[in-house]
């Protein structure tokens, strides 16, 4: 199915508002020719297209006014490449760094899900933080493919489903960098509060479209994405988290960490100049160096009241 060839009209994808509340943010601009199976891979080299985005003046969510449907995208992310373990893993670390000050020991006790888990690296971190059971839902093959053999078990290959879980059955669902991605963001948070135990943690990790780098950037920001059907704000993920049940909402930026060699791939500059340096970073192998940077993300974590 080509993904542009059905594009349907939404409303807000967090708090449900309609066209008269939204405000052009960013226009569309996509070249058909240039989409590929990198064009829905994680940490890919950015591309610099996306479709017509909204901001929405009730919860602030920037959003496609315009998106394909949910089999489209479904279709998508099964054939997406994937090529980005090492970074993978610098990004669990980062994760688990951020995210344990917010655990309790009792949390651990329980099992903990990861909706987007990509080649299972963040499960590998959950299994020695001491949780029982650890499951990840991944829809891209390729990524899947690349897991370790003593993850591969705990990935189950498909879109995520809350009919595939049994309901207040989860103590922890891990969703990072991979809101942006689905269709409908509010539904995601709504099954991920009805599977959580009562006191159990949600933990998004999400760009932020206010961070000082992004609005720099603009239209050069790599989170202005064909792959992103929303891009949210601390404000919109607070409507979000707030509306759907959620207490103890804590919002807070993090620094990732990556080799310059993959920071240098997210350049607003063009594809020549770009591979030229990333050759000259391999030769002299300064493209190992691996160092953080506050590139605007986000971590949420809230709980699902007692
Ligand atoms: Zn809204």
């Amino acid at each position: 199915m080509n993904i542009l060839s059905d594009l349907r009209a939404r409303t807000c994808p967090v708090c449900g508002a309609g066209p008269d509340r939204a405000n052009l943010f960013i226009e569309s601009r996509i070249d058909p020719v240039r989409l590929s199976a990198e064009s829905f891979a994680s940490r890919k080299t950015p591309e610099f297209m996306s479709y017509e985005l909204v901001r929405c003046s009730k919860c602030a969510t920037v959003y496609a006014a315009n998106a394909p449907p949910v089999e489209a995208l479904a279709d998508a992310y099964r054939d997406a490449s994937y090529d980005s373990y090492e970074e993978a893993q610098l990004a669990a670390d980062v994760y688990a760094t951020a995210l344990q000050p917010h655990l309790k020991a009792e949390d651990r006790n329980g099992t903990a899900l990861e909706i987007g888990c990509g080649n299972g690296a963040f499960l590998e971190t959950l299994r020695s933080l001491g949780f029982r059971e650890v499951v990840g839902v991944e829809p891209s093959r390729a990524a899947v493919d690349t897991a370790l053999p003593n993850v591969r078990s705990l990935i189950r290959l498909g879109m995520f489903r809350e009919e595939d879980f049994a309901p207040a059955s989860i103590s922890l669902i891990c969703c990072f960098q991979t809101l942006e991605h689905v269709l409908e963001p509010k539904l995601l948070v709504n099954a991920a509060y009805q599977l959580l135990v009562p006191g159990g943690v949600l933990a998004l990790v999400t760009h932020d479209y206010k961070a000082w780098i992004n609005r720099m950037l603009g239209r050069r920001s790599p989170i202005i994405d064909i792959e992103h059907t929303q891009i949210f704000c601390k404000e919109s993920l607070q409507y979000l988290l707030s509306h759907a049940g959620y207490d103890a909402i804590r919002i807070s930026g993090i620094n990732n960490r990556y080799p310059i060699r993959y920071w240098a791939k997210l350049l607003p500059i063009p594809r020549s100049a770009k591979g030229i340096a990333c050759k000259a970073l391999d030769i002299t192998g300064v493209g190992d160096v691996i160092f953080g940077l506050d590139v605007g993300n986000i971590l949420s974590v809230a709980r699902k009241p007692n």
